[in-house]
């Protein structure tokens, strides 16, 4: 049978305490195997290999080495990739094409773009004129934050977690993972490519297990942990700020959205579709960055929720090995329970249903997994909770408007504030409008297009911080000011 052990100075090791529980596949709810739950003495261990790890052969690592190693990582598992990506679509049930183009390759990828950065951005440095006349030579001295707490959520378990993984290792901390309970398994595997890469032990470190009361509440609660990043709702954001109050941790917070799209008469309308399907379908719609609502020019309003119902009507539902499926279900039937209930909301809250809405009759076998109509509504009241709320599923709903004004007000009037995509031609507006949006990234015609050397991060209740680029070094280091009289 498969288990998913932690990953703890270089080795695999079961709870001390013999608890699992179960890791299911989406696509029908088979069983793929026991996870082992990690208790405080796992956790405890897990900070403390981290910690001494620090001062072993990866703190007296030169930079380049390090980048060289890390070098190696990204090739590893890309030499594996095939293991990576039937771990991850097990766990996630999301289509094999998505996985590869984007999942894997972004997560191998991660461990190449930050060495980059780290290695080409420069200090400051000053010089200090003083009453003597002989002066000060000041310089910046970025030193590693120490052990970072990694708190990942399962919607793009392997690239997520490497998305902090890569810049933390670069900058020479070390770290504990705690993937999430629905996706433990790429996090697992990537402790074996540490080993093979020669990482030395305690540098990459995992435990399993849930959030209160378990790993994750133990791990951002541990007086050891010296930074905490972290992805995943903005509830969970709260609860773990309040964590790393204790000790004044340093924080870096990815949260939730309700992202809108933005779409004028004066869009290429081929590209605003295909974007808008995009943007709210990939993944079975569990994508931070995902649309959940659509405001459309009104005379071009009728055309657009046509042919995006058209685009949805063209889904095709499979499993994640069936090369034609580009659709596949949600991570959980816990989770399947929360999109439905909005799912019902909306229609009570008044919504014209224009497709979805409900389960799909997936044949016998899978039945039993998460699966769900990617659905479209309009009609909604602003106030309504299914336009506040984030559903985290493949959904969204259309609303006309009059003017660039009236827009702007609708897109950002929300607690949230991730990101924004806006669909025109006309260069201008594009520029005015994206400026005017409250959130940490706008699309102008694209949607998810990310450059690793830019700032990622939400704005409002979507995050605290920037990660990306020397936003990531920012947070993975702590500056030094060394100043030296002459
Ligand atoms: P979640 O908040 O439920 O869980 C995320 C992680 O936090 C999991 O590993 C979980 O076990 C852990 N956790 C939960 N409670 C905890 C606690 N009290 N202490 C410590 N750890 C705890 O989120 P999820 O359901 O896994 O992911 C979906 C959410 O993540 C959505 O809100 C989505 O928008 C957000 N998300 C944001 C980004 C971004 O970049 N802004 C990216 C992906 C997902």
């Amino acid at each position: 049978m498969k288990e998913f052990k932690h990953f703890i100075n270089g080795e695999f090791l079961a709870s001390a305490s013999g608890v699992t529980f179960d890791n299911r596949d989406p696509v029908d709810n088979s069983f793929i195997g026991l996870v082992h739950e990690a208790g405080k003495a796992e956790v405890d261990n897990a900070v403390k290999a981290a910690k001494s790890a620090l001062k072993g052969p990866w703190g007296r690592m030169t930079q380049a080495a390090r980048i060289e190693i890390l070098n190696r990582v990204a090739d590893r598992i890309n030499e594996r990739f095939e293991e990576f990506l039937t771990a991850e679509c097990q766990d996630t049930g999301k289509p094999r094409s998505m996985a590869s183009h984007i999942d894997i390759p972004r997560g191998a990828a991660n461990f190449k773009a930050f060495s980059e950065t780290l290695a080409n951005h420069p200090t400051e440095s000053f010089k200090l004129n003083t009453p003597d006349g002989s002066g000060a030579l000041n310089y910046g001295h970025r030193k590693p934050k120490g052990v970072i707490a990694v708190i990942s959520p399962w919607n793009l378990p392997l690239l997520l977690m490497t998305f902090k993984v890569g810049p933390a290792l670069a900058c020479g901390n070390t770290v504990v993972v705690k993937p999430s309970e629905e996706t433990p398994a790429t996090a697992t595997l990537l402790g074996e490519v540490m080993n093979e890469c020669g990482i030395p032990a305690g540098v990459y470190n995992v435990v399993h297990g849930f959030g209160p009361d378990s790993a994750g509440e133990f791990l951002t609660t541990h007086k050891d942990v010296d930074a905490i990043t972290f992805t995943g709702e903005t509830r969970t954001g709260e609860i773990i700020m309040q964590a790393a109050a204790v000790g004044l941790r340093n924080i870096s917070m990815e949260c939730g959205g309700k992202n809108p799209a933005i779409v004028f008469a004066d869009c290429d309308m081929d590209k605003a579709i295909e974007g808008t399907m995009r943007s709210a379908f990939v993944n079975c719609g569990q994508v931070c960055l995902g649309t959940e609502r659509v405001y459309v020019e009104r005379p071009i309003f009728d055309e657009f929720v046509t042919r995006l119902k058209a685009g949805v009507e063209g889904l095709k539902l499979g499993r994640p090995e069936d090369q034609e499926a580009n659709f596949g279900p949600l991570v959980s039937l816990e989770h399947r329970d929360k999109v439905l209930s909005y799912y019902r909301l909306a229609i009570e809250e008044g919504a014209e249903l224009i497709i979805g809405g409900g389960v799909p009759d997936m044949g016998a076998q899978m039945n039993e997994g998460a699966w769900i109509e990617p659905t479209i509504w309009t009609g909604l009241a602003d106030d309504a909770r299914v336009i506040n709320e984030e559903i985290f599923g493949p959904c969204c709903h259309i609303r006309p408007f009059d003017s660039e004004d009236e827009v702007i007000e609708l897109a950002n009037n929300t607690n949230y504030g991730l990101c924004a995509s806006i669909w025109t031609e006309n260069s201008s507006r594009a520029i005015r409008v994206a400026e005017s949006m409250d959130v940490g990234l706008a699309w102008v015609n694209s949607w998810f297009l990310r450059d690793l050397r830019t700032a990622f991060g939400g704005a409002k209740q979507s995050g605290i911080g920037r990660e990306g680029g020397i936003h990531g070094l920012e947070f993975y280091t702590e500056t030094k000011n060394i100043c030296i009289k002459m």
